[in-house]
């Protein structure tokens, strides 16, 4: 018997408003109600948004369109988004993924992945005349620019995210060594020492947690209140609407898994927002294969979401998966909805 008071939220075919609730408006669809004969329903709560976002399909869609227009092979320099699926799919169309330019010949074309890198690449790769197209999301290439701004009118720059993440080494990347200082807990920003507190600014990895950076700034501002902060929050729509929707269901889920990598910023954080607001557990999981059957059995509510990067073939897969082994209720949770699209490059339009 179900215990978490969804069966007043069902609704037969249609949307219905529910209540507001965590700050966003709930909308609750019945996809399918599991008559129950054969044993307990399980009832899996999928989050809306999930998955794929405008800056990870706009990177998939310049790799399979630069194959198809220049023919295979074409050089990727790291992995186009962390998903091994997708990495695996592009390398049977005629990708090849490396790791440095170093690697790629001259004559071949090379695309930049979605995080986004240093200034250093695309130059020697215009020195080396190489055909290059950059899939950097527009949103990584916006927080470029405004640290280039900050660097312009003399500002020390602090980038809050995670040493070693592709997307951080990109925007340090941007401008000279020492230029910006990377902080990555409340721990490092309460210590951080710098030369002009009146003159400092500062930027943040676009896949971080909401609320962990939110602390992170707000002892940066506590400490330098003339800092310069983005216009717009450098976090991302999509890790902002993902996280949100996973925060809206936790509280009611035994069980939250997540589709996404390890390498994943943005898969990562889901797991970590997941047990902070409330699941008791909470798992990242690369596909189906993952998924530990003996934790399931004591699983009557289960959350299920996918990081930007997750195909949802995977997520149709895990709940393909668990239909084939007992009835289900889905119903899906929806927090935002989303329209975002970005241009691809001219050379691969029309
Ligand atoms: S997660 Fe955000 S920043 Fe990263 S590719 Fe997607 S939209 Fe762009």
């Amino acid at each position: 018997m179900l215990s978490h008071g969804f069966r007043h939220l069902r609704t037969s075919d249609t949307e219905q408003t529910s209540t507001l609730f965590g700050g966003y408006r709930q909308y609750w669809r019945a996809i399918d109600d599991g008559k129950n004969e054969k044993g307990a329903v399980v009832k899996i709560i999928l989050a809306a948004p999930r998955g794929f976002c405008a800056g990870v399909d706009r990177a998939i869609q310049i790799v399979e369109r630069a194959i198809t227009k220049f023919g295979p092979p074409v050089y990727v320099r790291h992995e186009i988004v962390h998903n091994r699926h997708v990495v695996e799919r592009l390398k049977e169309l005629g990708a090849i993924f490396v790791e440095e330019l170093s690697e790629c010949p001259d004559d071949r074309p090379v695309i930049f992945s979605a995080h986004g890198v240093p200034k250093s690449v695309p130059l020697e790769a215009a020195s080396r005349n190489m055909i290059y197209l950059d899939a950097t999301c527009p949103l990584v290439s916006k927080v470029h620019v405004e640290a280039e701004r900050h660097f312009a009118v003399g500002r020390d720059i602090i980038l809050i995210g995670h040493a070693g993440h592709p997307e951080v080494i990109g925007t340090m990347g941007q401008l000279p060594l020492g230029a910006v200082t990377l902080v990555e807990t409340g721990k490092d920003a309460r210590k951080l020492q710098v030369k002009n507190p009146k003159n400092l600014a500062y930027v943040t990895q676009t896949t971080l947690s909401v609320d962990d950076t939110k602390e992170i700034v707000d002892i940066l501002k506590s400490r330098f209140p003339d800092i310069a902060e983005p216009h717009k929050e450098d976090i991302c729509y999509a890790t902002t609407n993902r996280q949100a929707a996973v925060k809206a269901m936790a509280g009611q889920c035994d069980l939250v898994l997540v589709l996404g990598a390890t390498t994943s910023s943005n898969s990562m954080r889901l797991v970590e927002v997941a047990k902070k607001s409330g699941a008791p557990a909470a798992r990242l999981i690369e596909s189906k294969a993952d998924i530990n059957w003996a934790q399931m059995k004591t699983v009557q509510v289960l959350g299920l979401t996918a990081g930007a990067s997750a195909p949802e073939s995977l997520v149709r897969e895990v709940l393909a998966e668990i239909e084939a082994r007992g009835p289900v209720e889905l119903v899906t949770l929806e927090t935002a909805t989303e329209n975002v699209s970005f241009k691809l490059p001219q050379m691969l339009r029309g």
